[in-house]
């Protein structure tokens, strides 16, 4: 049985921290191309450039589009060539730290994430998702290296709106449960091998700190402050949830987010927002007790994060809308595989079908 662990090369995390980008970048590359969108790039150009001035380095900035698709990422890659640069940084959202990623690895340069929202756990993966023009799921593109820096300013991520931090806290809550179930069926991570027990130990650790310290974190979010729940629940969201879906491997949750994302009336809906609901739509499936089930929906109520497909923007789906969610959902080229039995697109459908009904029951 063979296991792999995998990381980004370093993490650092606080308030002010975007200061030190130009010192970490030099220690790669000598001149950097930056993939920012122009919202980012107003909110921290001035502290970027100045993180410059006192290294030897230089960079260039390049004007994300917003979609990390396989036209942009063409087109960022084209312009990086042309600017000669040695390293890539990623300033933002998943999107564009994925976009980045991408970039780097069809260059063979090394990359750096700075992510200004908590909103998913890309920032120390090596992997990029890639969507469609049309917004849709397309692909999972995975790398040789993982991105050699991690920045993360909490006053960044504080400053900005609480919605994307509540995404973070439903991607990273669905850790653990496929954690577990990838370890219990035997099933492998991204890497192709089973999980190790570091892995493992990761995501569980990430689950705590959710559970401890999620609603303050909330509170200091919605304030704009920098609490030590706001720094624990950024760490689970960006460094133990990255290493812990990684390394302990994917399951439902994520295979019902892929397929959430061929249902037009919850395009509006965050990456977070959807997996929470296909982690219930997971616990449903793996007939979970009604009291693991309550728990996840209460505490996920508790925090603001969706429960059902109503939730999500989507009040009255179709037969054919669901079953088409559940034929994307259970392809067993996708994390789907490392659920213990086969899981039909039909099941899948009945399990959506389920948790507004269930949420209504609860409360
Ligand atoms: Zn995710």
């Amino acid at each position: 049985m063979k296991r792999t662990f995998a990381a980004p090369g370093r993490y650092t995390q606080s308030a002010g921290v975007l200061a030190q980008l130009g010192d970490q970048a030099v220690q790669h590359g000598t001149s950097a191309f930056m993939v920012a969108d122009d919202t980012v790039w107003e909110l921290t150009s001035e502290t970027v450039e100045k993180s410059f001035d006192a290294t030897a380095g230089t960079f260039e900035r390049g004007r994300f589009g917003g979609e990390c698709s396989a036209d942009e990422i063409d087109r960022l890659t084209a312009a990086t060539a042309r600017s000669g640069a040695d390293v890539v940084v990623g300033i933002g959202g998943g999107k564009s730290l994925d976009t980045a990623k991408s970039v780097a690895a069809r260059l063979d340069v090394p990359v750096g994430t700075v992510p200004t929202i908590a909103s998913n756990d890309s920032p120390t993966s090596s992997i990029s998702i890639v969507y469609g023009e049309d917004g849709a799921f397309a692909d999972a593109e995975t790398h040789c290296r993982h991105p050699e820096f991690v920045l993360v300013d909490t006053a960044v991520i504080a400053e900005a709106p609480t919605h994307w931090f509540l995404s973070g806290i439903g991607d990273a809550l669905a850790t653990w449960y496929e954690a577990k179930t990838t370890w219990e069926s035997g099933g492998t991570t991204v890497f192709d091998d089973r999980p190790t027990y570091t892995g493992r130990a990761l995501a569980r650790t990430c689950y705590r700190l959710l559970r401890e310290h999620a609603t303050g974190a909330v509170r200091g979010v919605e304030s704009g402050s920098v609490t030590e729940s706001v720094e624990a629940v950024t760490e689970a969201i960006i460094l133990l949830s990255g290493l812990g879906f990684e390394n302990g491997g994917l399951a439902a949750a994520h295979a019902v987010h892929d397929g959430l994302t061929t249902l037009p009336g919850a395009s509006s809906a965050t990456h977070g927002e959807k997996v929470t609901v296909g982690l219930l739509a997971q616990l449903v499936l793996e007939g979970a007790t009604d009291r693991t089930i309550d728990d996840v929906v209460t505490f996920a109520t508790s925090v603001g994060l969706p429960t059902g497909l109503a939730d999500l923007g989507v009040s009255d789906p179709s037969s054919e809308e669901l079953l088409e969610v559940g034929r994307v959902a259970a392809d067993s080229a996708g994390p789907m595989a490392n659920e213990p039995t086969d899981i039909s697109a039909e099941r899948i459908a009945d399990a959506l079908r389920v948790l507004d009904d269930f949420e209504s029951a609860i409360r």
